[in-house]
């Protein structure tokens, strides 16, 4: 485990609840020198949710997104390489940006 990841710490909350997580309670699917993804089962609302952490010129700054993967879902995943933390991370702000409807994505 990284610095970057210890340094993260204080950052991972439940984004339903707001229970802060210890780090023991997640799982470190990814982890380069600048960026780590963690998968977070919350302990009081068992939420899941996938934390992005990257360091930047600004410190750290972290994403979550809420996901109905499972540990191993989510470790399989990762694991597989089908999914980049960059390609999840430009799915998020495509996403964020998006101002159309749901629909136009399945036509
Ligand atoms: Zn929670």
């Amino acid at each position: 485990m990284t610095s970057l990841t210890k340094g993260a710490n204080q950052l991972i909350e439940c984004p339903i609840c707001g229970v802060k997580c210890h780090l023991s309670e997640t799982l470190v699917l990814a982890e380069e020198k600048e960026k780590s993804v963690l998968h977070l089962t919350c302990g009081q609302c068992e939420t899941s949710t996938l934390v992005f952490i990257s360091i930047g010129k600004f410190g750290i700054a972290s994403l979550k997104m809420i996901t109905d993967l499972n540990r191993q879902e989510a470790k399989k995943l990762f694991q597989s390489e089908a999914v980049s933390i960059d390609q999840v991370i430009e799915i998020h702000q495509f996403l964020k940006s998006f101002k159309g409807e749901v629909k136009d994505f399945i036509e």
